[in-house]
């Protein structure tokens, strides 16, 4: 090296480094982003025992230092808020303002949103978001999972997971609140979540802990040591204003929580949290008529949904456990044996910790 390029380089470098103290790229698979700037692009998922697929990614990489976030959309292919919640995110962001690097995955589950299909992916008929970590040799929907553990989890120091009532499920909006046990990181979720600024906080015990049996997406951040939490906003496959704002306006304040954009955060100031919840199933296949509204207060005792069989005949009536709220109801006729009907939780005033009742 000569010494006159030698100093053009440094003074080059010293340049950049004024412009944006966040002086390295950052990567994910084949998308780099500089300090200041966004690229996307498609993480390739190779083919394997079943077809291979693509996962449109997002980097907005900050000119000035700060966390790696992630936020995951679609690992449920029929959940479409968060999915349009996160186009309006790329497009209102500028990088240059940004202090850390928000990673966008804007459908993580690509077979299942092309075919429109809830739950379960049509390739290999796997959950997606119940086959984290993944395998790398695995069917599709497990090297999806590989690839955004991978790629995306592992480079990430905050995740939020963003759901929706599935194309079936009539949700009122919640997050969920996983607890650990460990102070550091269940103090840095419950500031997640609160700043999210859903009121309804589901708290979330009894997740694996083995960081190689994750099973669920946030887990797999959480027994990696990275906070995450799990929005649910919106209902019944619609792609409503409302739901998809809310995550947006959830996301912009959680973004000022961790100090990646300046402003004050919108913290939830009376959160409701829901403790115990309990998802009930069908005792039967067939025909389900629902008998009460998301977000409706229910006793213990009160008629959820009848089952008939496919002539009008009842098969089984499906009850509340105990006094609460209808967190989700499905609101579509088919229902099989073991599938979930509702959900109901117990909302609660305290906050987690030694006072839970
Ligand atoms: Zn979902």
């Amino acid at each position: 090296m000569t010494r006159r390029i030698f100093w053009t380089g440094l003074s080059l470098i010293v340049l950049a480094s004024a412009l944006y103290p966040q002086a390295k790229p950052f990567t994910i698979d084949t998308i780099t982003a500089a300090p200041g700037e966004t690229a996307s692009g498609m993480i390739q998922v190779p083919a394997g025992t079943d077809a291979g697929t693509q996962i449109p990614v997002t980097v907005m990489h900050g000119g000035k230092p700060g966390p790696v976030l992630s936020l995951i959309a679609g690992n449920h292919g029929y959940e479409y808020p968060p999915v349009l919640a996160l186009q309006r995110l790329r497009a209102r962001i500028k990088p240059s303002e940004l202090a850390g690097t928000v990673v966008l995955v804007h459908v993580a589950n690509m077979p299942s949103f092309l075919a429109r299909t809830i739950y379960y992916s049509p390739i290999d008929r796997k959950n997606l978001n119940r086959v984290y970590p993944g395998r790398k040799d695995g069917t599709v929907s497990e090297r999806i999972a590989y690839a955004i553990t991978t790629e995306v989890i592992e480079k990430s120091d905050y995740l939020i997971d963003l759901h929706c009532g599935d194309g079936n499920e009539s949700l009122r909006p919640y997050v969920y609140l996983p607890e650990t046990g460990k102070t550091a990181i269940d103090a840095a979720m419950r500031g997640l979540a609160l700043a999210f600024g859903i009121d309804h906080i589901v708290l979330e015990r009894g997740r694996p802990t083995d960081p190689q049996a994750s099973i669920y997406c946030s887990t797999t951040a959480v027994t990696r040591g990275k906070p995450a939490i799990i929005i649910e906003s919106g209902y019944l496959g619609s792609s409503d204003e409302e739901s998809t704002d809310r995550i947006l306006r959830g996301i912009t304040s959680v973004m000022r929580h961790v100090k990646m954009l300046e402003g004050i955060p919108d913290i939830v100031e009376h959160p409701i949290y829901i403790d115990p919840i309990e998802v009930l199933t069908s005792p039967a296949t067939g025909i389900l008529y629902w008998k009460v509204e998301r977000g409706q207060t229910v006793a213990k005792g009160t008629l959820l949904a009848v089952i008939t069989d496919f002539f009008g005949k009842t098969l089984a009536e499906v009850r509340s456990p105990f006094d609460g709220v209808a967190l989700y109801i499905v609101s579509t006729p088919p229902i099989s044996q073991g599938e979930p009907v509702a959900m109901i939780g117990s909302p609660k005033r305290q906050a987690p910790g030694t006072s839970r009742p």
